[in-house]
């Protein structure tokens, strides 16, 4: 339930460092006496009067307030902010600008402040309630007051329900890893890292929060992942170009379609073998039906041991930045949650089964040569091909993949009745010698030393990396496209 604790922290930089860093001498001569670029440059020249603003539509306030940072080559890395500045003439990335709000003048930072709180339809910043001393710190005092409701939630963006979670774990000492969201509560006057370790989320949780926060919690997890997941399935790329998805930030509404989101992004990854599902039943090619949601509730073990096709989706696998080299909150495991008789019915029940759709790849043929097995069912070999090519020429990343453990192997996982899912020919383990796997830790410990550029390029065609996980496995990668966001 706090498995989304990190979630989306990439955009905390954009939003939220501006009130935490302390303006550092202009370093980009941007004075009074040049003409800046860009359509509000005044913006950078004097602090805005609210009345001046309020005319103007969101999409201009997110402009206005993304162009101060543009001004300082700040590199947007997601959406529409990143093509709108892309197709400026006078806009320059700067790499070592990552980090562009220290760049910002006071004037910048008061600005971006008010534009931004602006945007959230409040009259003030909303950081002023917490110099009220009575309330609890931070931005969103009101997460370990009362109980939040749908209303106030679903006008949230993503990276905002990131900061609510964050921060009520951050009024009770909570020790962040990620270095952003570390920076950006080390910034705030009023926080205090008690040094729980990592695996203490689960702790605080139970133990340290109050009934309310804790419902929040619940509530704020929620609306993460149905915003996730509408983002997810959203028909057609042109509907996701917002990089807030804010239009999305609903519950599902009833009555429209009863397809389960799961089942909809399961018919939409699998064409070849599904044909339709009715309310909560998937119906193969074959006429074949299958249950989607049993209903039953399940603590996590038998979320392994005895899932539904609806499991599979409860955890949201974070693709890209998104879940990398952060530690994942105690059991979650995008991924690990596997429908036994889905994988069986698609690529083989049986050792036998399976092995008739195997296709011998030869891995890196120019650099190591090494025969591995896949299925060729979804054309998994031939996405494994692909990523033997763009391997191949990438030298930096030869050291991680250069002696790969394998693919194809028909076993159980080791201590439990549940096949892997090598057994399937859909899994490709890379070297063992640059990984880590849990069950090698006592006590586990989180560690990754597999590069993104890797996990990315695995991700681009539709595989999964167990490094994503609380019981991690970096050297593991997983064909499983619908836990991916669609191409
Ligand atoms: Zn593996």
């Amino acid at each position: 339930m706090i498995k989304h604790f990190f979630f989306g922290c990439l955009y905390l930089l954009l939003f939220f460092t501006a009130t935490c860093c302390t303006s550092a001498p202009n370093s980009h001569g941007l004075d009074s006496h040049q003409n800046l670029p860009g359509k509000y440059p005044h913006t950078s020249l004097r602090k805005l009067n609210p009345d001046e603003l309020r005319g103007l539509d969101s999409p201009s306030l997110k402009i206005m307030r993304n162009e101060i940072f543009a001004r300082h080559g700040f590199i947007f890395r997601t959406g529409q902010m990143k093509r709108y500045f892309k197709s400026q003439a006078w806009y320059q990335r700067i790499p070592k600008n990552a980090k562009a709000s220290s760049f910002l003048s006071e004037t910048e930072l008061y600005n971006v402040q008010l534009i931004k709180a602006l945007e959230s339809g409040k009259q003030t910043p909303v950081a002023s309630i917490s110099q009220n001393p009575k309330y609890p710190p931070g931005r969103y005092p009101q997460t370990s007051l009362e109980k939040l409701t749908d209303k106030e939630l679903a006008d949230l963006l993503r990276q905002e329900l990131t900061m609510m979670l964050n921060e009520i774990y951050a009024r009770h000492g909570y020790e962040f890893e990620e270095p952003r969201v570390k920076k950006y509560f080390e910034g705030q006057d009023w926080y205090r890292n008690i040094p729980f370790r990592l695996q203490d989320a689960e702790r605080i949780y139970q133990k340290h929060l109050s009934d309310t926060e804790r419902y929040n919690i619940q509530c704020i997890t929620r609306f993460q992942n149905t915003l996730e997941s509408l983002w997810r399935s959203a028909p057609s790329n042109s509907d996701r170009t917002s990089e807030s998805p804010r239009e999305y930030a609903k519950p599902p509404q009833q009555g429209q379609d009863d397809t389960p989101m799961g089942l909809r992004t399961l018919l939409r990854t699998y064409p070849e073998f599904l044909s339709n599902g009715l309310n909560n039943t998937l119906i193969w090619k074959d006429r074949s039906k299958m249950r989607f949601d049993d209903g039953k509730p399940k603590d996590f073990n038998t979320l392994l041991n005895s899932p539904d096709l609806e499991d599979q989706f409860k955890m949201v696998y974070p693709a890209g930045l998104d879940g990398y080299d952060v530690p994942p909150v105690k059991n979650f495991d995008p991924g690990r949650v596997r429908y036994e008789p889905f994988f069986k019915k698609m690529y083989g029940s049986t050792k036998k089964e399976v092995e008739k759709h195997l296709v011998q790849i030869r891995w890196m043929p120019n650099v190591v040569n090494k025969k591995v097995w896949m299925t060729s069912i979804n054309g998994v070999d031939k996405k494994l091909r692909a990523i033997s090519e763009e391997l191949e020429k990438r030298k930096e990343l030869h050291p991680f993949v250069n002696n790969p453990a394998g693919g194809y192997y028909w076993r159980k996982i080791s201590g439990t009745n549940r096949l892997s899912a090598h057994s399937f020919g859909i899994a490709f383990d890379i070297n063992t010698d640059v990984a880590n796997y849990w069950k090698w830790d006592k006590p586990m410990r989180y560690k990754n030393r597999i590069p993104l550029e890797l996990v990315e390029i695995f991700e681009k065609h539709g595989f999964i990396w167990g490094g994503k996980w609380y019981h991690y496995d970096t050297m593991h990668f997983e064909y499983r496209p619908e836990l991916l966001p669609p191409k």
